[in-house]
């Protein structure tokens, strides 16, 4: 199984969101609270919350079939929204 950190980067971010959850994440990540829940080589789960908008929860994860994440947000399966994008780029840093 690779490392969390090998699937993460601006670029793969950028290919997995829609362009305006991409906008739209970048803008949390500038802007948002994080509070790191759990982090190690193949999971990272983090808490971000920005200005009036609920907390929300994220957890990406390195798998044998690949990453995998899921947002509080939604249920929708594979959906990568803006906090996605948003605890990818916190995580990269
Ligand atoms: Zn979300």
């Amino acid at each position: 199984m690779k490392p969390l950190r090998e699937y993460i980067s601006e670029d793969a971010l950028e290919d997995l969101a829609t362009r305006s959850n991409f906008r739209y994440g970048k803008g949390i990540a500038k802007d948002g609270e994080f509070t790191l829940v759990k982090s190690n080589t193949y999971n990272h789960i983090a808490q971000v919350k920005q200005g009036h908008h609920e907390k929300r929860t994220v957890h990406l994860e390195s798998t044998p079939k690949g990453l995998r994440w899921k947002c509080t947000c939604t249920s929708k399966k594979n959906y990568f929204c803006q906090h996605c994008v948003a605890v990818g780029l916190a995580f990269i840093k």
